[in-house]
């Protein structure tokens, strides 16, 4: 539960790329929590593999003694938020009132 064992193994929000003219599919890491590079990851064949078996723990390119847990993001909810945040306005008031 050391400080260091948790930094070792943070979480790497990746976005699935496919290579234009080839087969060959990426996992890309935009912002590295270790050095804020952007970092790509092999995640197979288009015809033979599944992407999201490569997810997950991977040494992280920058520090191969370092590693991160390639994740998918949280999908974008800008839409959803507005609407929560005038709902939330309202019931507020509501409250007020
Ligand atoms: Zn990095």
């Amino acid at each position: 539960m050391g400080k260091k064992e948790r930094q070792n193994n943070l979480p790497a929000f990746v976005t699935l790329r496919d290579m234009p003219g080839t087969q060959v599919m990426f996992w890309v890491v935009d912002d590295c929590p270790y050095c804020g590079e952007r970092h790509l990851h092999l995640a197979g064949n288009l015809r033979s593999a599944d992407p999201s078996d490569t997810l997950g723990q991977q040494p992280a390119v920058c520090d191969p003694e370092r590693t991160y847990e390639l994740t998918l993001p949280p999908r974008p909810r800008k839409k959803k938020t507005k609407a929560e945040r005038r709902a939330g306005k309202r019931s507020e008031a509501e409250d007020e009132w």
